[in-house]
């Protein structure tokens, strides 16, 4: 299964990618835990990658898909994308490698919460864990961000057909659920 899940910060992606790796055996490739990886370790990558992220701005397209084009290479059985495409020029540029390796897209999981319940969640964290990047005008500001650029790619994939809208305001174990129920139906 090749899978996309799409979401604003702090709408559970990661939660909801890992258990949906774990449960069909595939691998869960998360552009953030990669560069993040890049940074500790302290390569050309990571050295470019920490300014953008230390400002929580998006790193650069280059950057990024050089990393992705890698995981996929190594992983062509199956993955969920997590944190990527980020942008419609990084769908864009995702089709095409999706296309030289052959693969075809399952289905862009777009999980759908509501903002405002978000930014009161986001804003309670920040202040219970004392996030400096937290407070209400930075998660605005992300918010923004991610509305500009998700909207196009979510966007493009629902022109291909691929989106799957789940209710993210749900419990873990429910929005799973949901899931679990529309991707059974595909593999068949
Ligand atoms: P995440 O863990 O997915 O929230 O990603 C952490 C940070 O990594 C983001 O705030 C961005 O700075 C960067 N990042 C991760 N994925 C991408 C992407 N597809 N495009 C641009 N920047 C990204």
């Amino acid at each position: 299964m090749h899978l996309i899940i799409l979401g604003p910060h702090g709408a559970g992606k990661g939660t909801q990618a890992k258990l949906v790796a774990q449960h069909y055996k595939i691998a869960h490739i998360s552009t953030g835990d990669i560069l993040r990886e890049h940074i500790k370790n302290k390569t050309n990558v990571g050295i470019k990658a920490k300014e953008y992220i230390a400002a929580s701005k998006y790193v650069p397209d280059k950057i990024v898909d050089v990393v992705v084009v890698l995981k996929l290479r190594n992983n062509k059985e199956g993955f969920v994308l997590d944190g990527y495409p980020r942008t419609l020029v990084q769908a864009e540029f995702l089709n095409n490698v999706l296309r030289e390796l052959g693969i075809e897209l399952d289905a862009a999981i777009n999980l759908q919460v509501d903002k405002e319940e978000l930014i009161k969640r986001m804003i309670k964290r920040g202040q219970k864990e004392k996030r400096t990047d937290d407070t209400e005008e930075g998660i605005r500001s992300r918010m923004n961000e991610y509305e500009t650029k998700a909207e196009p790619v979510i966007k493009y994939y629902r022109g291909m057909g691929k989106v799957i809208d789940i209710n993210g305001d749900q419990s873990i174990e429910k929005v799973f659920k949901d899931i679990k129920e529309i991707l059974d139906k595909l593999e068949r």
